[in-house]
């Protein structure tokens, strides 16, 4: 197993690996990494949500001198990249004084001159901005010697060809060359063999593997709402023990300390922990003091417990591996356990990844609603109140203040007082998702939206209507009405999976084209 401290990188870099709360390298980054160091060009084929960004971004920032001049390029398809790569390059150089600045469509170029004159070693760009930059003269590639592309069949996707051309006959010529990409279609390889010298290929291909046989569901869930949605699973649940999972050590905190607030008896499992604090976390939850272990894949690794009746993926595994690795927790000795994932919108594709390759399907289950958890609660404290009141309860230490209470107040005042006291920490909050599409002209019941993408795109209904409901977990009948025009799309769908829909196709592409949608305007009587 590698380690982040097997690679030549500055401590002021190791630091910062172990903030973010990375544990240990990702496939990628373990073989990337050390032959980025050494300075070769490289490509790098790995699926989403793999690690790509830091398996450039480590030995990049590692690079970078305090000459203050742009030495580095990094080019994205989508400001949305463009602002999430810079985010993560600057978390890496939080102890080094490496300056980067996102550039992009969208954002006043006057903002963007006055910041690249202050100073800037690292920028990440659209192509379209950053030749715009370079043909006012505002940027400069000439000391750039590393060039990175990144999610290369994206940027082709989306016709950016030329402007990376163009761009790249800007920079150094004695540069560096990377570029990352999810697939390799023949035009990227054309690309690396005009402008990359005897790049080294890395390709993370996926081992078969096979899921155990219990029973597993997905929840869909919106990336803001998370820990509302698993409070409300967890709430709806018979859970003896469950492990819950993230993708990182800072996430294993946050997320404890969450559920703690809330009343649940959960503790963090991480690297970061002694051997000593491990072993008393593990030791409660052998003998059930808390009932929900926060963990890391790593940490969850050699964990035998038999009777662990949840996992829950409240991140979704990086890969089929980890997943199955993960669920394996559970199930141990024909007892009967069951596997939960959450799965935000953009990462309905990583579950269907899993699904294919661990050769098993996932049931859909809805995150149940605050009037559920609510009855289910409410049950709940009134077999717990009952058995109190049959049994012996010790009155004594309560006695005195239940008389001095009742001269001044009723009965039932006074036993709402001490049931809110009891309970409510694990009193759920009613917060929806707020998702207000307005008035779109749908019909009733139905959400309807603006597709950018038409007949000239290939889309057509029939075809359109299956992939959505492939892409939301929903079934065909959930979707409406399909209107294809020359150059967009009117669609309808249900309220219910509206937001969800909205979400995905957002992020998303269809027939190699990004998805721009928008909720429908109202139909006016004059255009009818
Ligand atoms: P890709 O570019 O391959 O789609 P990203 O670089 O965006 O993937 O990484 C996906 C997520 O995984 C990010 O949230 C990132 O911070 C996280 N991540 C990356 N490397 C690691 C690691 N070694 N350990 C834990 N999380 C990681
Ligand atoms: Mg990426």
């Amino acid at each position: 197993m590698a380690h982040f401290s097997d690679f030549a990188l500055h401590k002021t870099i190791q630091q910062a690996i172990h903030d973010m709360g990375f544990e240990e390298p990702s496939p990628i980054q373990e073989q990337c990494i050390p032959k980025i160091l050494e300075g070769g060009d490289l490509i790098g084929q790995a699926q989403t949500g793999t690690g790509k960004t830091a398996a450039f971004g480590l030995p990049l920032i590692e690079k970078m001198t305090n000459r203050n001049v742009v030495q580095a390029i990094v080019l994205t398809p989508t400001r949305e990249l463009a602002i999430q790569v810079s985010g993560e390059l600057r978390k890496i150089a939080k102890y080094k004084r490496v300056h980067t600045l996102p550039i992009y469509g969208g954002q006043s170029i006057g903002h963007q001159i006055r910041a690249l004159k202050q100073g800037v070693h690292v920028v990440i760009g659209t192509p379209g901005r950053v030749l715009d930059h370079l043909r006012r003269k505002t940027l400069k590639l000439d000391q750039v010697n590393m060039l990175v592309l990144d999610e290369a069949d994206e940027m082709l996707d989306m016709g950016f060809q030329e402007d990376i051309e163009s761009i790249i006959k800007e920079t150094a010529a004695e540069r560096q060359t990377l570029l990352f990409s999810a697939t390799m279609p023949q035009e990227i390889l054309r690309l690396s063999r005009k402008y990359m010298s005897n790049p080294e290929t890395v390709t993370i291909t996926r081992k078969e593997v096979t899921a155990p046989n219990i029973e597993q569901v997905y929840y869909k869930v919106f990336e803001r709402s998370k820990l509302e949605s698993l409070c409300r699973i967890l709430d709806s649940e018979e859970i003896g023990l469950g492990i819950v999972f993230c993708r990182t050590k800072r996430g294993v905190d946050e997320l404890t300390e969450a559920l703690q607030e809330r009343g649940y008896m959960a503790s963090g499992l991480h690297g970061d922990l002694s051997q000593a604090q491990r072993d008393k976390v593990m030791q409660s939850f052998r003998d059930s003091t808390i009932e929900l272990l926060i963990a890391t894949d790593v940490a969850a690794r050699g964990i035998d417990v038999g009777n662990v009746s949840h996992v829950v993926n409240y991140d979704i595994p990086q890969d089929p591996e980890s997943y199955v690795h993960r669920i394996g927790r559970t199930g141990r000795a024909g007892r009967h356990g069951i596997a939960m994932t959450l799965v935000t919108p953009r990462e309905m594709k990583q579950l269907r990844t899993i699904e294919k390759v661990s050769k098993t399907t996932l049931q859909s289950r809805t995150v149940p609603s605050f009037e559920e958890v609510m009855e289910r609660q409410q049950s709940i404290w009134k077999e717990q109140l009952i058995a109190l009141m049959e049994g012996e309860a010790d009155v004594t230490p309560y006695a005195d203040v239940i008389k001095q209470l009742q001269a001044e107040y009723p009965a039932e005042k006074i036993a709402v007082a001490a049931l809110s006291l009891a309970f409510s920490s694990s009193v759920s909050s009613a917060e929806e998702e707020a998702y207000d599409f307005g008035d779109t002209g749908a019909s009733k019941g139905m959400v309807r939206f603006f597709l950018n993408l038409g007949r000239t795109a290939d889309i057509q209904p029939g075809e359109l209507n299956k992939e959505i409901a492939e892409l939301v977990g929903a079934s065909t009948k959930a979707i409406g009405r399909i209107d294809v025009f020359e150059n967009f799309t009117f669609l309808e769908v249900s309220q219910e999976i509206a937001p969800f829909v909205y979400e995905a196709l957002r992020h998303s592409r269809l027939r190699g084209k990004r998805v721009n949608i928008e909720p429908a305007k109202p139909r006016t009587k004059r255009n009818k």
